[in-house]
């Protein structure tokens, strides 16, 4: 009886947290191992056992390794348990070269050597590293239903080259009009933080899978759109970026520029659309005129 009593092992129920969800696992016994356990998280999330950190599961003060038996770890029936982790596709997709032939990349400043799509798997590896470790800093949190626009500052915002007394002066017009406006539709993201600055300089691109790997809830390739003045900044997400014309020479440029005003005009245009992917940003300009001719 005893015996008997011994071999049928108690089951476990746990809740683990991804991605904004929450999975109840209840299938996995006291005998089953942390590795099952991640074989089981596989199955619901696609994350390869091998990128899944579970947080809060530890084992004599270390994060249990993967022959641990659960029911050694002493878990509290529902313990809910944080794991961190992408599902492959989503970081090919982070990480995809932009297809051969694509009239958007041909417009494209690419220099060489800046083309290293050769270093994928490394690539793929820091992108990874860099979702869990960047710490965004929320000026203000995602909000629902909103798109998400990426800016690039250097040229983009601002004439950061021009000498003037404030920064006002280098300013491009219509920002606060363009920023007021872009904010009802869109969340913003100001590429330029400097611990983003880290994966410009080692990546030589703005790949936008960090951010989506980050707020997955939030911002895809669907709801996103990046402006900046260099192209070849876009190369790991050529559909969703929009080059913008440089804003050089303030002095000179300041009462013709009118590159913001308009752009706000396109923004306010597609964010009406469920997806974005389908559209061709290099000619944002003549969908707009047409648009703007319907009404
Ligand atoms: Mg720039």
């Amino acid at each position: 009886m005893a015996a008997e009593a011994h071999s049928k092992s108690m089951t476990l129920s746990l809740i683990i947290k991804w991605g904004g969800q929450e999975f109840p696992l209840s299938a996995l016994s006291e005998e089953d191992t942390v590795l099952d356990l991640k074989h089981s998280l596989k199955s619901l999330t696609g994350v390869l056992p091998e990128r899944q950190k579970l947080l809060g599961l530890k084992y004599k003060g270390k994060p249990a390794e993967n022959d641990v038996k659960l029911g050694v770890l002493k878990l509290k029936p529902n313990t809910k348990i944080m794991m961190m982790g992408t599902r492959e596709e989503s970081l090919e997709e982070m990480m995809a070269p932009p297809p051969e032939n694509d009239d958007v990349i041909n417009d494209f400043d690419i220099e060489e050597e800046v083309v290293e799509v050769e270093n994928r798997e490394e690539n793929l590896a820091k992108i990874s590293r860099r979702v869990k470790e960047y710490k965004v800093e929320i000026l203000n949190p995602p909000r629902e239903e909103k798109k998400l626009l990426v800016l690039d500052v250097d040229y983009t915002l601002f004439d950061h080259r021009s000498c003037a007394e404030t920064g006002l002066e280098l300013m491009r017009p219509y920002l606060h009009e363009f920023l007021t406006s872009a904010y009802e539709d869109y969340d913003i993201v100001i590429w330029s933080a400097t611990s983003m600055k880290w994966i410009e300089a080692k990546m030589k691109v703005k790949p936008l899978g960090v951010i989506w790997g980050k707020y997955a809830e939030f911002y895809s390739k669907k709801n996103t759109i990046m402006f900046d003045d260099i192209g070849r900044n876009f190369l790991m997400n050529p559909q969703n970026g929009l080059k913008i014309r440089p804003f050089m020479k303030a002095h000179l440029n300041r009462d013709k520029d009118k590159e913001l005003l308009k752009l706000s005009q396109y923004l306010k245009e597609i964010a009406k659309l469920e997806d974005l992917s389908d559209l061709n940003h290099k000619h944002w300009e003549r969908y707009l005129s047409k648009k703007q001719g319907q009404q």
